[in-house]
Parts: structure tokens; sequence; C-alpha cells
């Protein structure tokens, strides 16, 4: 709000109130968007050591039907702020334990790992366990191809509360991946607490591998502690054969990027899977 004299808050700002419009145009955009089921995953492969895709990580796109496709960086912090990432989150969890339980018939399939991003909001909800367990159960996949990405913006609050709402999940083979490492401001000694399966080393730092010393130092780091903590470490935003050979020179032994893959809808991710060795 702007000052209207001394000691005197206007509180008509033209520039907030456009912005609290946009805001609420966006939130029936999204309500309606998920009535009118125009979200869609998109797969992206994890590769491994050999360039055979291991996975995938479902990455969420909004099929506007005037705009085209829209990122989720356009929407899901709007989501977040008005509560609709909890049905959005919902049918996103849904959409891909159908999609892996579909997989699972076919032979160079069967054994995918699908990777699924959690938002905080969704994290935090009283109901999350519940919600996902209820999901496995309905679909009928086997829990142990399922993984969630937290971020590390999550690791605030009561600890304990977290790591028991991950201990319920992993009792059901649930597997879970730290998004973005090395780029929060979570405390090593919380995340140890973690029963994390995986480190995500975040995509700003293979990005500058090559270039920049530091950022090559923080991978190196970011690799050995994985291992010391008895966890698997992979790198996504790969886009070169360079960082790749740094990468494995350094014993990241799995990758995500557009070196081996875009995220695409679920009919050509198939089809590249046909040129994939049965797992
Ligand atoms: P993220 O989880 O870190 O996902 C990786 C992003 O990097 C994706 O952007 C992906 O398309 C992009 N990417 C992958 N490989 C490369 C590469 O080699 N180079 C470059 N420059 N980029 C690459 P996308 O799909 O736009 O997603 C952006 C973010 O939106 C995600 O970041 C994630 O935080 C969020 N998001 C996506 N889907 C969902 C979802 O279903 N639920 C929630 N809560 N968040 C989602
Ligand atoms: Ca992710
Ligand atoms: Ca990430
Ligand atoms: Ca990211």
């Amino acid at each position: 709000a702007k000052k209207a004299g001394r000691n005197n808050i206007r509180f008509f700002d033209p520039d907030m109130q456009a912005a609290v419009e946009q805001r609420s145009t966006m939130e029936v955009c999204l309500n309606h968007a998920l009535a009118q089921q125009q979200f869609m995953l998109y797969y992206q492969p994890q590769v491994n050591n050999d360039g055979v895709i291991v996975g995938a990580e479902a990455l969420l796109r909004w099929l506007h039907p005037v705009n085209g496709i829209i990122n989720p960086a356009d929407f899901i912090p709007i989501a977040e702020e008005t509560g609709l990432i909890i049905p959005i989150g919902l049918w996103v969890l849904e959409t891909a334990c159908h999609q892996l339980k579909l997989w699972e018939s076919d032979t160079a399939k069967t054994a995918l790992h699908l990777a699924i991003n959690v938002s905080s909001r969704q994290f935090q909800h009283p109901d999350f366990v519940e919600q996902v367990t209820t999901v496995i159960y309905k679909s009928g996949i086997n829990p142990t191809q399922l993984k969630l990405e937290l971020t590390e913006s999550m690791v605030i609050g009561n600890i304990n509360e977290i790591i028991n709402k991950m201990q319920a999940l992993k009792k059901l083979g649930v597997k879970f991946s730290m998004d973005d490492f090395g780029t929060g401001h979570s405390s090593l000694s919380s995340l140890k607490k973690l029963p994390l399966d995986q480190l995500k080393i975040d995509q700003s730092f293979v990005h500058d591998i090559a270039s920049d010393h530091d950022s090559a130092i923080i991978v190196q780091t970011i690799i050995a502690m994985a291992s010391n903590l008895g966890m698997d470490v992979i790198a996504e935003g790969v886009e070169t054969e360079e960082q790749r050979n740094f990468l494995n020179e350094h014993h990241c032994l799995n990758f995500q990027g557009y070196l081996f893959g875009k995220p695409v809808p679920v009919d050509q991710f198939e089809q590249i899977l046909k040129h994939n060795p049965d797992l």
C-alpha cells in the first residue's frame, strides 16, 4: 500500500488490486482446468550409466485451450498459495500411478520407476500419507517403483513429523528423493535424519560444472556425501557430453536431462522406450 499522508496508509493501490484480480482469475481458471481435465503429465527419462532408461519423472503441463501449453512455473506457485495444489497434486499422483500400472504388463517398462514432484503444502497436509496410500492400493502399483521428490523447503517445523510421514510411506516401499539438492537452506544435520533414498543434484550446479570451479566442487561433494550416507545420486539438467563425463568420472551414475531426452507426452515416451533394452 502507498503512504497517503502522515501515518495513513492508502489501502487502494491499483497495482495491488491488479495483482489480486489476476490471482483470483487464475484461481478460477485452475479450478476450471481441473474440472475440464486440461492437465497432462509429460515424462522425462532417467538413465543409468549405460544410457539405459530406468525410470521417468512426471512433469505437469496445463493445456490451455487458448494459450496452449503452460509450464508449471507459471501456475504451481498460485496453486500452492490458493491450496489448489492439493487436488492438483492428487490428480498428478493418481494419473502417474495409473500410468505406472499400465506399464507393468510390458516387459520394456515393467521395472521402470516413476518420480513425482510433491509440493510443500501437499506434503504438509495432514491427509498426505493416507492419500498416497489410497492411490497406491487403488492403482495396484508396486510401491517400490514410486519415488516422491521432496524439496529442502519442506524441511521446516517439526522434523519428527516429517520423518514419521516418510517412514509410514517407506514401510510400503515408497522411495524418496531430495530434489534441487544444494539450493535450499536445510541444515545437513536435519537432512541426515531424513530417510532419503536419493539426492538429486540441482541443475544449476550441473550447468556450470565445466565452467565454474566452485560448482564442480559442490557436485563432487554432493556425490561423496550421498555415497557416504548410503544414498543414490542423480544429476538433473544434463545437457552435454562434457557434463556427463565429469559426473561419470566422479561416480554419479544416474542422469536426467536434454542430453538423454526432454519431457514428452506419454505416447512419445513409449515410442522412445521401444528402443530401450528390457530391464
Ligand atoms: P524440477 O522438479 O526441478 O524439474 C526439472 C525441470 O527442469 C523441468 O521443468 C524439466 O523440464 C527441466 N529440465 C529437464 N532437463 C533439463 C535440461 O537438460 N536442461 C534444462 N534447462 N531444463 C531441464 P518443468 O517441467 O518446467 O518443471 C518446473 C518445475 O515445476 C519442476 O522443477 C517442479 O518443481 C515443478 N513441477 C513440475 N511438475 C510438478 C508437479 O506435478 N507437482 C508439483 N508440485 N510441482 C511440479
Ligand atoms: Ca523434480
Ligand atoms: Ca529439480
Ligand atoms: Ca528445479
